[in-house]
């Protein structure tokens, strides 16, 4: 009945998360409040590990997009369940070493990479660099040399193809300020520089054509068109790939109109072109990497808020405020994104009313959702707002020096705070 496994109903009405009262939770810790399901998020992530293992006869390694959501409790989830992750900055990577995370097991990305950073990679033998330019592979190769180490790379590759929830487009001349272009050559002159360096392994080719993507097809095509490149680099060059990074962009339910495709046929599909096309190439069947992370996190949390005013527009609609908004979820304000929220205390009940649920920021665009279908509501109210585990926390800011909330994992009917809400003190911690 809702979009997510995790929740469900208890015999009071109230939804529950884990098998948690979210009513008790928001009464516990407060709200706006995150609450994130650990078992889902460990659900998921051997769905994709155990695949690997079936469709790649283990030859691969599902690197979680720690963009998603990143605190050094999710590194900890994510790697006792033997996945890698994939980061894009300094504070990724201290929050993931901080958290024992391997750095064997890390990829790290990003399309303007600093001095800084890659001396970073260096010193903590980051696994994989995804190299997203040739300022970046002639800078990374000098830095390696005169520290005296080789270190593994992968290029950011633009393979012509961009996808979207429900089509993908084909480009002649992708304008993306990520990567390397296939069609004008710029990839292959990359390739041959690197085969020439003595400081950078090329272990294989990576890329990522997009995010919440419903169907397969993008992806097999965008395997496809890549194992063609590996075969043109195998024949100029006589290199031979080890590795292919197909990046993330699985999509998840936010709404009930959302049809992500399921999640076996996604691995059956995407597998069966990878392996034919290099076996009919005559390559190697590469070791996959694959990075989702809405995928992991997404569906596994939601965010309890308090209804204050209830504002009704005669004729037009019904604002219901809440203690949040664009500064804990900014995704409605960036990219009108659709969610579904209940009344917690009422989850089981038809949704017969519409709200339009409004921020406490001083932006008229700060909503969670314009007239969404949900039951009625009055102020004191606990609203639950679905499918919030990805891309929230990660975006949250302090915009009207509002602190931002914390995050609390659920667990087997317990829950614990992983990440404490800001206080007030904490704002003004940097000010002069
Ligand atoms: C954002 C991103 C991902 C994860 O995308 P999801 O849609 O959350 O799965 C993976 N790889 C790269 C390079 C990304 O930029």
């Amino acid at each position: 009945m809702f979009v997510s496994d995790c929740l469900g109903l208890n015999s009071q009405g109230h939804l529950t998360i884990g098998g948690v009262d979210t009513l008790e939770l928001a009464e516990t810790y407060g709200t706006p409040v995150y609450v994130m399901d650990e078992d889902q998020i460990r659900r998921n992530c051997r769905k994709f590990k155990d695949s690997i293992d079936r469709y790649y006869e283990g030859r691969g390694l599902c690197c979680y997009a720690s963009k998603a959501f990143s605190c050094k409790e999710i590194y900890r989830i994510v790697e006792s369940e033997g996945l890698g992750a994939d980061i894009v900055s300094l504070g990724d990577l201290h929050t993931a070493l901080s958290a024992g995370f391997p750095a064997e097991r890390i990829c790290y990305h990003g399309n303007n990479k600093t001095p800084a950073e890659l001396a970073a990679v260096i010193e903590h033998r980051v696994g994989r660099v995804v190299i997203d330019n040739l300022t970046e592979l002639e800078l990374l190769d000098r830095m390696a040399q005169a520290a005296g180490v080789t270190v593994r790379v992968m290029f950011r590759v633009k393979p012509g193809v961009e996808a979207h929830t429900h089509e993908y487009i084909q480009t002649g001349q992708i304008d993306s300020k990520f990567g390397l272009a296939l069609e004008t050559g710029e990839a292959m002159e990359a390739t041959r520089r690197v085969l020439q360096m003595h400081h950078l392994q090329l272990t294989g080719m990576h890329c990522h054509i997009g995010s919440q993507i419903f169907d397969n097809e993008p992806f097999a095509h965008t395997a496809r068109v890549m194992m063609q490149f590996y075969a043109d680099i195998k024949r100029e060059t006589g290199y031979l790939l080890d590795e292919f990074n197909i990046g993330g962009g699985h999509g998840i339910m936010y709404t009930a109109a959302d049809t992500p495709s399921p999640f076996e046929t996604f691995m059956a599909d995407v597998s069966r072109t990878v392996v034919g096309e290099a076996d009919r190439l005559g390559l190697k069947r590469p070791f996959v990497l694959m990075e989702p992370g809405r995928a992991i996190v997404g569906e596994a949390g939601i965010t309890l808020y308090t209804v204050g005013a209830v504002k009704e527009i005669p004729g037009i609609r019904t604002y219901a405020s809440i203690d949040g908004g664009m500064t804990d979820n900014p995704r409605y304000t960036l990219y009108q994104s659709r969610y579904t929220a209940l009344a917690a205390a009422r989850a089981g009940e038809p949704a017969d009313h519409t709200f339009t649920l409004a921020g406490r920021c001083c932006e008229t665009g700060d909503l969670i959702g314009k007239d969404l279908p949900m039951q009625a509501l009055q102020p004191g109210d606990v609203v639950a707002v679905l499918s919030t585990g990805a891309y929230n926390y990660s975006m949250a800011s302090n915009y009207n020096r509002v602190p931002r909330p914390p995050v609390v994992m659920v667990r087997a009917g317990q829950s614990r705070v992983v990440v404490r809400r800001e206080s007030l003190d904490d704002l003004i911690r940097n000010d002069i």
